[in-house]
């Protein structure tokens, strides 16, 4: 004889015990579906189902993205900026080398 397992749940509101199958309980701890106890009281497994947490998961994928890409464009800006300080730079020192006659 196969044996289903069961799981005893307590009503939060009337405290009377109840048993559903443990795959009953699966399903309504993954969906959040409301069910009720013998006595009729609704009762729900508080918490976010899979696909919400996978939604806030993906939507924070996403703003780590665009952060990593606003901080790209940061370096490439800093490294523009830097590149044209260098440039300024050499400029200046190629200018007075050649006001000194000095070698290019
Ligand atoms: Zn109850």
């Amino acid at each position: 004889m196969a044996t289903v397992e069961q799981v005893e749940l307590c009503c939060s509101e009337c405290k009377v015990t109840f048993w559903v199958t443990a795959a009953h309980e699966a399903k309504l701890v993954r969906k959040r579906q409301t069910f009720y106890c013998p006595n009729g009281h609704g009762q729900w497994f508080p918490g976010k189902t899979d696909a919400q947490r996978a939604k806030e998961a993906e939507a924070a994928l996403q703003r780590e993205r665009e952060a990593a890409a606003e901080e790209r464009r940061l370096h490439h800006e800093e490294r523009r900026r830097l590149e044209h300080l260098a440039r300024g730079r050499q400029s200046l020192i190629t200018k007075l080398r050649r006001a000194k006659g000095g070698p290019l």
